[in-house]
């Protein structure tokens, strides 16, 4: 049986990983803001550092994989950029450095990042703040998503799910992680029903906005359909899958995107 930690497990689809996770029998260490095992607030460094050490601890040193599901979606206020952005990029990638030991004392460790099809399917994200990002700089994040006004968390979400997907993928392969046998790999929702997508269907204008954007199969995805391709994500039939970014989207992006090839 493997130890896996979850980041993101009090809800949606990270919850359903874990569930599942645990149901075949392995160790869950489960990282949320709400009360978990390691209850940590992903949006300070501080948060990150306690939460990657508590897991080491927990893990005494080595980890058969990681999840990172902990995300903040597009919803309204000021401060939302920034959260998005210390959630959503920084809280993955500051942990899997971290952990990065622990992962190569494993035998073949695998690790799923939660992406978005938003990634691809929203237009014109700034490049600059996708850069901000993959070099360390919140504040050139911060300072390239105000202009944007009421739409910056919009920029935000999708800029730091363009960024987290090119640190997967470059990480992956150029930075030493398969030789060391750890396999890191991404998966690209759509809609799922979760928390986090009712929060947006709650408000008006983001739900006419989510009710008009194509899904080629038609309605919303599952959680717990999700959590299946993570659980083989994790799975030794994964074994070849690496540097991937799997799209579970009912077809959207390749509805935008069909010639990219
Ligand atoms: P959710 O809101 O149900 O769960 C997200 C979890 O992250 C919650 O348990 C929450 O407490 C935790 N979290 C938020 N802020 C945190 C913080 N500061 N510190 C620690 N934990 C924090 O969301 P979900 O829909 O299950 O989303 C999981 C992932 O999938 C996210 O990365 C999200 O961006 C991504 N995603 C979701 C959808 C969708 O439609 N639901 C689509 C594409 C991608």
């Amino acid at each position: 049986m493997s130890t896996y930690a979850v980041t993101g497990a009090a809800s949606g689809m990270g919850r359903a990983v874990a569930d599942q996770l645990r149901t075949a029998g392995h160790t869950v260490i489960d990282v949320d803001i709400v009360e978990s095992t390691v209850t940590a607030d992903l949006s300070t460094p501080a948060g990150r550092r306690s939460a990657a050490t508590e897991v080491l601890e927990r893990a005494d040193g080595r980890l058969d994989g990681a999840v990172m599901a902990a995300g903040l979606g597009p919803a309204p206020g000021r401060d939302r950029p920034r959260l998005i952005a210390e959630v959503n990029y920084f809280g993955v990638v500051d942990l899997l450095e971290a952990w990065r030991p622990a992962l190569a004392a494993a035998d073949r460790a695998k690790v799923v990042v939660f992406a978005s099809n938003s990634s691809t399917t929203v237009p014109v994200v700034p490049g600059r703040a996708v850069r901000g990002f993959l070099d360390g700089d919140l504040e050139k994040v911060l300072r390239t998503l105000r202009p944007f006004g009421k739409q910056a968390p919009t920029f935000a979400y999708a800029a730091s799910k363009v960024a987290i997907s090119r640190w997967v993928r470059r990480t992956a392969v150029t930075r030493g992680w398969a030789g060391a046998g750890i396999r890191l790999n991404a998966i690209a929702p759509g809609a799922v029903l979760t928390p986090l997508l009712d929060k947006q269907l709650a408000t008006p204008a983001e739900a006419k906005q989510i009710k008009r954007f194509p899904v080629p199969i038609g309605g919303y995805g599952d959680a717990d359909q999700l959590a299946d391709w993570v659980v083989f994500m994790l799975s030794d039939s994964a074994d070849f899958l690496c540097g991937s970014v799997v799209f579970v989207d009912g077809g959207s992006d390749a509805w935008f995107r069909a010639d990219d090839w």
